[in-house]
């Protein structure tokens, strides 16, 4: 089985989303992974904060050219008028979810909620289309099996069990669907994987399962040498170890969430980054071989805050850390 993540850009338009279901629909038995539409998860913000200053006629505003666009996307995507009215009731049940809550104190219970609303929208925009389509799917939805525990880390227990046991209650079926980012934390609520946490997603359910690959397709054709937001001319790196990957990852490779490369190194998956506007392009393969000792990519990070700490007294003293902290 394999696990293919589509980003925010990759599902940004009703073209970008029939691209998608038409990558997906073959024989393969796979678990595909969506992020909200790109923007989508920007705007929740901007309406959480609109609604923390209980300010009405912000998110009125708000939730008007929301539901405008995404009443857009919904006329190019389906053909039935059926699917439309299907499509625009799952898009007034959203809405109407966010607008409850103006109502009422807000809290960051109520902020994460909102924060999911983007990824259970693409999902079942998705599933609608591809229905429309004739191609069966089944949507397993992440909030009844992804959970992060008390330390914020991943539950491998609690997610390996329910979503093999949501699996093997569907044997026949080939393709699956289910949300990035979102999951529950251990008091049961609603909470996320941080932002672009899809990446996160599709790795914890790859180890879970024992996937055979991680595909996260985006809107670049893989690992490039260098950020290609702010140098130019940069290249795509063909191959990258699990190490190598994590590290540049981590320090502000932002086509991969930080965490996202450890379940898969953990259960030795290779992760594959493809460009979803260039599927034939080969990509970056991230696996445990090494293809040299040499400088592959150069990442950059803003907001580092560096602490120097000096002594006249630390020559060989021991635990002076633990003792300044
Ligand atoms: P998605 O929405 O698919 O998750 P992201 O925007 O999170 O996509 O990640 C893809 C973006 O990461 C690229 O468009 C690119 O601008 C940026 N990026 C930063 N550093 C790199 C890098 N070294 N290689 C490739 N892309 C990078
Ligand atoms: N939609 C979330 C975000 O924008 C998660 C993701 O795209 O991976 O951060
Ligand atoms: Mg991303």
């Amino acid at each position: 089985m394999i696990i293919q993540k589509f980003g925010g850009t990759s599902v940004g338009s009703a073209e970008r989303i029939k691209a998608v279901a038409n990558l997906i629909a073959d024989d393969t038995r796979k678990i595909v992974v969506l992020s909200a539409v790109s923007g989508t998860t920007n705007q929740l913000v901007q309406i959480n904060k609109a609604l923390y200053k209980q300010d009405k006629v912000a998110v009125e505003g708000l939730l008007t050219s929301f539901e405008s666009a995404y009443n857009q996307l919904i006329q190019d995507l389906f053909i039935s008028e059926e699917s439309r009215l299907k499509a625009k009731s799952h898009l007034s049940g959203h809405i109407n979810h966010i607008r409850s809550f103006t109502l009422d104190m807000f809290t960051p219970f109520e902020e994460r909620t909102v924060l999911a609303q983007g990824e259970l929208l693409s999902s079942s925009l998705l599933q609608l289309h591809l229905s429309e389509k004739g191609v069966k799917s089944v949507l397993i939805p992440a909030l009844d099996f992804m959970r992060i525990d008390q330390n914020n880390e991943p539950d491998e227990w609690y997610v390996k069990s329910n979503l093999n046991r949501l699996l093997d209650a569907q044997q026949e079926t080939k393709l699956f669907v289910t949300q990035g980012y979102i999951c529950r934390n251990h008091f049961g609520e609603v909470d996320n994987l941080k932002r672009g946490g899809s990446d996160y997603t599709a790795s914890i359910i790859g180890a879970a399962i024992g996937a055979s690959e991680v595909q996260i397709w985006t809107d670049i054709d893989g690992m490039h040498n260098n950020d290609p937001r702010i140098v130019e001319k940069t290249r795509p790196i063909d191959r990258l170890t699990f190490d190598e990957a994590a590290e540049l990852a981590y320090f502000g490779a932002k086509i991969l969430h930080p965490s996202s490369i450890l379940p898969a190194r953990k259960s030795n998956i290779p992760v594959i980054l493809k460009n979803t506007m260039h599927p034939e392009k080969p990509g970056t393969v991230i696996s445990n071989v090494s293809s040299g000792n040499f400088i592959k990519a150069v990442a950059a990070k803003d907001g580092i805050t560096a602490i120097k700490i000096k002594s006249d007294r630390m020559f060989l003293a021991y635990g002076f850390f633990a003792k300044s902290v």
